[in-house]
């Protein structure tokens, strides 16, 4: 009974561990860097910051 529980705890475990290890990486597709900002690794951080900036440009000239 206790190593029931034992392995149920591990189990429970693994997959939280699972799922912050998977929290960690980067939110763009095929990308699996270190979260920098946002949920995006560095590069992706910065791409997304600059195609922002570039809309909020456009949008003056509107
Ligand atoms: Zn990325």
């Amino acid at each position: 009974m206790k190593k029931r529980i034992l392995l149920l705890a591990m189990v429970s475990m693994i997959m939280l561990m699972a799922v912050a290890c998977g929290s960690k990486d980067c939110k763009a597709k095929n990308c699996s860097n270190d979260i920098y900002e946002d949920g995006l690794c560095e590069v992706h951080y910065f791409e997304k910051a600059l195609k922002d900036g570039l809309k909020d440009l456009e949008g003056l000239f509107d």
